[in-house]
C-alpha cells in the first residue's frame, strides 16, 4: 500500500464477469455557479483520470463541490472551464452508460419494485427486449422475491438496493455514487458496503463514489482523492493496494484511515 500524489490511473486487474466499463478523464475542470449575479467558484482546476473498471472515492468537506463533479461526469451540467471525457469522447449530455445513484433513493411510491427498476428500460423503449434483465439485477442486489413490493413496504437499505438496481438494469459503464449509504443506519451501511464491493467485482463497472465515510472509501476504492474546501482542489491522493476482499480491521487500512483524516484536517486526538 502506498500514499502518493501521483494522479495517473493504474491499470486494473480484470476480475469482472462482464466487461462493461469506461475510462473517465476530468481535464482541467473548474466550475462556478451564478448566485444572484455573482460567481460562486465550486471546482478549481480538477485533473482526474479513472482507468476502465477502476473504483475511485472522493472525500471532502460538505459543500466543497463533490456532487457538482458527479453531475458534470453524468453530463447533467457542462463545466465552466475544461473538459470531461468518457472513453476519450467529450461528455456533452446525459447518457444511460453513465448513471448517478443518489443518497435519497427517490423511488416512485405508486410503482412496485419491479416497475421502479423497469423505469429506465421503459423510457428507452427497451422493456420488451430486456425484461429478463430486471429479474437478473434484482437477484444481484438480493431483492428477488420483492419484485411485487411497493416502496413503503421496504426498509431504507432495501430502497437503496432498488435504486442501485434501477441504475444497473441499464448496464452502465460508469456508476456515479453520491453518498449512496449516507442516510442508512450504520449496520445496514456495513452490509451494503460489502454488497457494493461484490457487485463491482462481479459486474465490472467503473465507479466514482462520493462519501463522508473514510473507512467506506478505504474498503471499496482503488484510490481515494481528498478535496479541499470550496472551490474544491485535489489535496491528496491515496492508492489502496490491499487485496480484496478487504477487512475493516486490517492494520494497514486503519493506519491509512488516520493519514486520510489528517489530510482532511481532522487531527487524531483521543476522545
Ligand atoms: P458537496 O456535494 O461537496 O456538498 P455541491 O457540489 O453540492 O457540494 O455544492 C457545492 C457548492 O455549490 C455549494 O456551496 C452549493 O450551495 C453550491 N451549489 C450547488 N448547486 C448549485 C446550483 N445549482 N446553483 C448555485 N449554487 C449551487
Ligand atoms: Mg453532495
Amino acid at each position: 500500500m502506498s500514499a502518493t500524489l501521483d494522479t495517473a490511473p493504474h491499470p486494473v486487474a480484470a476480475p469482472a464477469r462482464l466487461r462493461q466499463n469506461l475510462a473517465l478523464d476530468v481535464i482541467g475542470v473548474s466550475h462556478a455557479y451564478d448566485l444572484d449575479g455573482r460567481s460562486l467558484p465550486v471546482l478549481d482546476a480538477i485533473d482526474l483520470s479513472l482507468a476502465p473498471g477502476e473504483f475511485v472515492a472522493l472525500l471532502g468537506p460538505s459543500g466543497c463541490g463533490k456532487s457538482t463533479l458527479l453531475r458534470l461526469a453524468a453530463g447533467l451540467e457542462r463545466p465552466t472551464v475544461g473538459e470531461i471525457r468518457a472513453d476519450a469522447v467529450p461528455i456533452e449530455g446525459p447518457d444511460p452508460t453513465r448513471l448517478l445513484v443518489f443518497q435519497d433513493p427517490t423511488l416512485f411510491p405508486w410503482r412496485t419494485v419491479w416497475k421502479n427498476v423497469a423505469t429506465g428500460l421503459e423510457a428507452r423503449g427497451l422493456l420488451a427486449t430486456h425484461r429478463g434483465r430486471i429479474e437478473e439485477v434484482l437477484q444481484l442486489v438480493k431483492l428477488d422475491g420483492f419484485a411485487a413490493a411497493y416502496p413503503h413496504q421496504l426498509s431504507g437499505g432495501m430502497a437503496q438496493r432498488v435504486s442501485i438496481a434501477r441504475a444497473l438494469v441499464n448496464d452502465p459503464h460508469l456508476l456515479l455514487l453520491d453518498e449512496p449509504f449516507g442516510k442508512l443506519d450504520s449496520l445496514t451501511r456495513l452490509v451494503l458496503q460489502q454488497e457494493l464491493a461484490a457487485l463491482w467485482r462481479e459486474v465490472g463497472f467503473t465507479a466514482l463514489l462520493v462519501t463522508h465515510d473514510v473507512e467506506e472509501a478505504l474498503l471499496l476504492a482503488d484510490r481515494v482523492i481528498v478535496l479541499s474546501e470550496r472551490p474544491a482542489r485535489i489535496l491528496g491522493e491515496f492508492r489502496i493496494e490491499e487485496d480484496r476482499p478487504r477487512r475493516r480491521d486490517d492494520p494497514a487500512l486503519v493506519a491509512l484511515r488516520r493519514t486520510v483524516l489528517e489530510r482532511l484536517g481532522i487531527p487524531h486526538v483521543p476522545i
